[in-house]
């Protein structure tokens, strides 16, 4: 079984308008742009791997900024379209498109690259679970020392309103629809909602309830990550979910300036919005009432792509400080 569902995950990358999403999405391509040309001295005569290289754009712009050598992998029929993209940029001398899983892969003479370039985001981050992936490869293929871009990750966590799916319902062109828009949010509560939160739906300062550091971390530490937080509202609102959102941090090198790609409320938007953790009901606060919560983020025992968010809702009284690690990872282990 989950074979088939690997085979529905790359069959689902040939599909040429999730690239076309992908590629048209500016925040996302050119944040990857400006982190490798913007780094010419250090990717000059580099050898570099690309993880993932779909239509093989982010190969590419290696072979732009001076790369001697890419080895872009791609395991779905996508290879096809990468090879002749490839092609009509002249660079078939320096990328070499390879169709396999990275996870198969194996480079001539066991060779080990300078850098490792893959853009592995999904959903608040870890849907899709295809760091998993980056991380094998680095293990296998990464010189010591060697770059990641990215190389740290961050996914943010703020209480918020979610107005799409409160306000308007209650005078509708001129009817009453309050019954149409309960049901429709208790029906999204079951699962996280990927929707555009902006930033005055914000009710108070995000936190940090997850750091990747992708030179380091191994596939186990991205099993379940967990924070318990007391906020003060920031201002009188609607607490009506909780809103999550991740950045992607590139080395800085030679560019001087850090390249951050950012999918929060207030950097522009990007094909993967914010996700929103509905309430069950909403809850007035008042500016500086504290907001209470624990948020579980743990990858499912069935299927290694997806995760499972759990909000609880906590008595601010109760909650300890300084805030205990709560993740029980004897618990999460697949
Ligand atoms: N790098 C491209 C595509 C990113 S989408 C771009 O930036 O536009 C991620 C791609 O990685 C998909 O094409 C998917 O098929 C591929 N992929 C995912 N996991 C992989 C793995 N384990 N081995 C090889 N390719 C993988």
């Amino acid at each position: 079984e989950m074979n088939v569902t690997q085979g529905d995950y790359f069959t689902s990358y040939e599909d040429l308008e999730i690239h076309r999403l992908m590629l048209e999405d500016e925040p996302r391509t050119d944040t990857y742009r400006r982190a490798i040309l913007g780094n010419k001295n250090y990717f000059k005569d580099k050898v570099v791997m690309d993880v993932g290289c779909g239509t093989g754009i982010l190969s590419i712009f290696c072979a732009q900024a001076g790369a001697k050598k890419v080895y872009a992998i791609e395991a779905s029929n996508l290879v096809k379209l990468a090879k002749e993209i490839v092609k009509e940029n002249n660079f078939e001398d320096i990328i070499e498109v390879i169709h396999s899983k990275v996870e198969d892969a194996t480079l001539p003479g066991d060779l080990k690259v300078d850098a490792i370039v893959s853009e592995w985001m999904g959903f608040y981050l870890l849907h899709e679970g295809m760091l998993d992936s980056v991380l094998v490869a680095r293990d296998k293929f990464l010189k010591e020392g060697g770059e990641m871009f990215p190389e740290s990750a961050v996914i943010y966590v703020a209480p918020c309103s979610v107005p799409q799916l409160y306000n308007k319902w209650t005078n509708f062109y001129g009817v009453s629809l309050s019954t149409f828009a309960k049901q429709l949010r208790a029906s999204k509560s079951s699962k996280p909602e990927i929707m555009q939160i902006s930033q005055e739906n914000l009710l108070g300062a995000e936190i940090a309830m997850a750091w990747i550091n992708l030179r380091e971390d191994t596939v186990n530490d991205l099993n379940c990550y967990s924070i318990q937080h007391v906020v003060g509202a920031s201002k009188t609102g609607q607490y009506q979910g909780l809103c999550v959102w991740f950045e992607c941090n590139f080395p800085e090198l030679s560019s001087g300036s850090r390249v951050v790609l950012s999918t929060g409320p207030e950097a522009k938007l990007t094909h993967w919005k914010q996700t929103v953790i509905l309430l069950p009901e909403e809850q007035n606060v008042d500016e500086q009432e504290p907001i209470a919560f624990l948020l579980d983020m743990n990858r499912d025992k069935n299927s290694s792509r997806r995760y499972n968010l759990e909000l609880t809702l906590l008595d601010p009284q109760e909650v300890e400080h300084p805030v205990p690690c709560t993740c029980d990872m004897t618990k999460c282990i697949l």
